[in-house]
């Protein structure tokens, strides 16, 4: 379970201080797959890094399997980061001076569990990603989708209870984005807990609930179900403004 209490972050531009998140409660239980949807700007990232324990709030709270990880010092978070959780950033954050299969060897400097071959399964998880013949690329010299697949293999090596994955398919095409979700709700079937940022309304819906945040609040938190109607809804009744 993670559980978001009043959460709040600032950001200083000079001296001014600009508040990004503006008050965000929710909780998510375990096994639940949902997106957070919004407009750029809106604060989507930021609150992934403070539900991925990377950075801290200003006010308010994350609590991960009722830890509040405010309380936790660097080492604290950086080892349940390593044991809970696997991060998909928006801009991949693979190292350049490692191979693929060294960037998804990674994470288990940090956090190694015992009885695992993780040489083993670093070469598989880049199999099913489809970069079997690619683990000794730098990410110079791979494609922007082919990054994000080794992100999404390194988010996965430690098996977390969570994936927190931000715009995992922005820099996909349709077909690995399709392999990508197809993926995610396998994973979720197993009772991964998965929490997915996107901008693409096909995809959001193809979750179980949709969190929409504007201007650093969450405006809606809904079933897929609810979220669809509301949508074709919000389409009907602009379709009709411009008839009139
Ligand atoms: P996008 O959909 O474009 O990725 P987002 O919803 O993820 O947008 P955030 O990245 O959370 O938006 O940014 C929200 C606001 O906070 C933006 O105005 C951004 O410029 C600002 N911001 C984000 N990180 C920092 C930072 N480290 N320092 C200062 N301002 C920041
Ligand atoms: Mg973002």
């Amino acid at each position: 379970v993670v559980e978001v209490k009043d959460l709040r972050k600032s950001y200083f531009l000079g001296k001014e201080e600009v508040p990004i998140l503006k008050g965000i409660n929710f909780n998510v239980y375990d096994g639940e797959f949902l997106a957070i949807v919004g407009p750029s700007g809106s604060g989507k990232s930021t609150l992934m890094n403070m539900l991925g324990c990377l950075d801290r709030p200003s006010s308010g709270a994350v609590l991960v399997n009722g830890e509040d990880v405010n309380l936790l010092d660097d080492n604290q978070l950086a080892y349940l980061r390593g044991k809970e959780i696997g991060f998909i950033f928006q801009q991949f954050n693979l190292v350049p001076r490692l191979t693929a299969y060294e960037n998804v060897m990674l994470p288990t400097y940090a956090s190694k569990k015992s009885g695992i071959d993780y040489p083993k399964k670093a070469k598989e998880l880049l199999k099913m990603v489809g970069l079997e013949e690619r683990m000794k690329h730098k990410p110079s010299e791979l494609s922007g989708g082919q990054c994000q697949r080794v992100a999404i293999a390194r988010a996965l090596i430690n098996d977390p209870t969570i994936i927190l994955a931000d715009e995992p398919t922005g820099n996909l095409d349709s077909k690995t984005s399709e392999e990508v979700m197809a993926f995610f709700r396998e994973l979720n079937g197993k009772g991964v807990t998965i929490i997915m940022i996107t901008h693409n309304n096909e995809l959001a819906l193809r979750t179980d609930r949709v969190v929409t945040i504007r201007d650093g609040l969450i405006t809606s938190d809904e079933s897929v179900e609810e979220h669809a109607i509301h949508m074709k809804e919000a389409l009907e009744a602009s379709l009709l403004s411009e008839i009139k």
